[in-house]
C-alpha cells in the first residue's frame, strides 16, 4: 500500500472527494493498521492460570473465532476496510468485506494489492454489491461467526438485531456526535489549529469530528474571530487541486442533511460568520461543494446540537463553567489533541455510537475466541 500510495490516493480522491493530501493520509493511516497487526499477530498469548487443586492445570487458549465478515462506509474507504482486515487475518481469520457503494474501486485495489502480495486465495475477499442482501445471507449462514459494521446508528442496530438469529458476534462503530471544548486557559493558536483539524478534515465527513465547539466564555470571543478568520482561509475545490482543503461533499443526500441543517439552526436563531451556502462551481462541481461554515449562538433545540451533520459546519456554543461542559461520556478524548486516532489505540464509542474497539492489541480480541481446558494430571 505504501509503495503505491500515491496512486491509492487519487483513486480515493476521484471515487470520495476528499483532498490528495488527505487521501495519501489515510492510505498510510490504513497501512499503519496492517502493519501493527502484522507485528500483534506474534502477541496472541493463551494463559496458564493456577488450580485450586493440585491435580489440575487451567490452559486458557485464544483461537482464530472463524470466517470474519465486514461491512464499511465511505468516507475512510481504506482505513475503514484494514481496521478490520489487519486485525481479523492477525487473529487467523478469513475475511470478507462489504465495501459501501459509493467508494468500492480503494476496497478492489486493496484486495488485488492483497492477491499480489502472495494471499491464498479465499483468505481475503472483496464483495462489493447490495447491502441487505449480502448482510442477510451472511446472518442466515451459521459459518460466519463475527460481523465487523462501521456506518450508521440505524443500520447497525438493523444488524446488531439479525445477528441473533446465529448469535453471530457483531463488532459495531457507528455514528458519532463528538464536541469539542475550549476552556479560558487554552492557548488559542492551538485551538483554532486543532478545531480546523478536527472539524474540518474530510469536509466534516468523520464519524469523530467535532459536531459541535463549546467555548468558555473568557476566551469565546477571541476564538470565534480566530477561527472564523482560519475557516475563510481554507480553500475549496476538486481533491486533485494543490493547495485543496476541502472538496466535494459524497452525494446529494450528503448536501441535502447540511442545508437542512444549516437552515434549522437559523430558523432557531442561530446566526452564520461564515459560509452557511453551497458553492457553485462550475459543470460537475456545482451541486457538492458547501462552503466552509461556522454559526453561532446555537441552542440544544437546533438539530447541529443533537445529530451528526456529517459536513463542513461548526457551531459554536458558549458555556461559562468547567462543570457544565464535561458531563459527557466519550469513547475517545482527545486532550490537547485535535486528531487522536492511531493504529496501535483502542477506537470506538459508548452507547448508541456502538460495541468492541478496534485498533492495538483490542481491536484483534474481536476475532479471537477464548478456549479453556481444564486438564487432570
Ligand atoms: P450506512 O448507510 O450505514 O452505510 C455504511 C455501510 O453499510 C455501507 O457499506 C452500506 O452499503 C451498508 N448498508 C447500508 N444499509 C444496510 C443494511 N440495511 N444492511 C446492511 N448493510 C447496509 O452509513 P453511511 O451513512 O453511508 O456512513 C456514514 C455513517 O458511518 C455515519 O453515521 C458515520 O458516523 C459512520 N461512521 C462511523 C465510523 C466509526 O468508526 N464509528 C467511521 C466512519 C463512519 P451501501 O453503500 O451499499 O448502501
Amino acid at each position: 500500500m505504501m509503495r503505491d500510495q500515491d496512486r491509492l490516493g487519487r483513486l480515493m480522491t476521484e471515487e470520495q472527494g476528499k483532498p490528495l493530501a488527505e487521501a495519501r493520509g489515510e492510505i498510510a493511516y490504513a497501512a499503519g493498521f496492517i502493519e501493527w497487526s502484522a507485528e500483534e499477530a506474534k502477541r496472541i498469548y493463551g494463559e496458564t492460570v493456577q488450580a485450586f487443586v493440585a491435580n489440575k492445570r487451567i490452559l486458557v487458549l485464544r483461537q482464530p473465532i472463524g470466517v470474519a465478515a465486514a461491512i464499511t462506509p465511505w468516507n475512510f474507504p481504506a482505513a475503514m476496510i484494514t481496521r478490520k482486515v489487519g486485525p481479523a487475518l492477525a487473529a487467523g481469520c478469513t475475511v470478507v468485506v462489504k465495501p459501501a457503494s459509493q467508494t468500492p474501486l480503494t476496497a478492489i485495489a486493496i484486495g488485488a494489492l492483497a492477491m499480489e502480495a502472495g494471499f491464498p486465495a479465499g483468505v481475503l475477499n472483496i464483495l462489493p454489491g447490495i447491502a441487505t442482501e449480502i448482510a442477510e445471507a451472511w446472518l442466515s449462514d451459521s459459518r460466519v461467526r463475527v460481523l465487523s459494521f462501521t456506518g450508521s446508528t440505524e443500520v447497525g442496530k438493523e444488524l446488531m438485531t439479525k445477528a441473533a438469529e446465529h448469535v453471530t458476534r457483531i463488532s459495531l462503530e457507528l455514528g458519532g456526535h463528538a464536541p469539542f471544548l475550549v476552556f479560558d486557559d487554552a492557548d488559542l493558536e492551538a485551538a483554532v489549529a486543532g478545531a480546523v483539524d478536527s472539524k474540518f478534515r474530510n469536509a466534516g465527513q468523520t464519524c469523530v469530528c467535532a459536531n459541535r465547539v463549546y467555548v468558555q466564555s473568557g476566551i469565546y470571543d477571541r476564538f470565534a474571530a480566530r477561527l472564523t478568520e482560519s475557516v475563510e482561509a481554507l480553500k475549496v475545490g476538486p481533491g486533485t487541486e494543490p493547495g485543496v482543503k476541502i472538496g466535494a461533499l459524497v452525494d446529494d443526500r450528503a448536501m441535502a442533511k447540511v442545508e437542512d441543517h444549516v437552515a434549522n439552526a437559523l430558523s432557531l436563531g442561530a446566526k452564520i460568520r461564515t459560509g452557511g451556502r453551497r458553492l457553485p462551481q462550475g459543470d460537475g462541481y456545482a451541486d457538492r461543494f458547501y462552503a466552509p461554515t461556522v454559526i453561532e449562538d446555537v441552542t440544544p433545540d437546533m438539530k447541529v446540537s443533537f445529530e451528526e451533520t456529517f459536513g463542513p459546519v461548526a457551531p459554536l456554543i458558549r458555556f461559562d463553567t468547567e462543570e457544565e461542559a464535561i458531563r459527557l461520556d466519550y469513547g475517545i478524548v482527545g486532550a490537547n489533541d485535535g486528531l487522536p486516532s492511531t493504529p496501535q489505540a483502542p477506537f470506538g464509542g459508548m452507547k448508541e455510537s456502538g460495541i468492541g474497539r478496534e485498533g492495538g492489541k483490542w481491536g484483534v480480541e474481536e476475532y479471537l475466541e477464548v478456549k479453556y481446558v481444564s486438564w487432570g494430571i
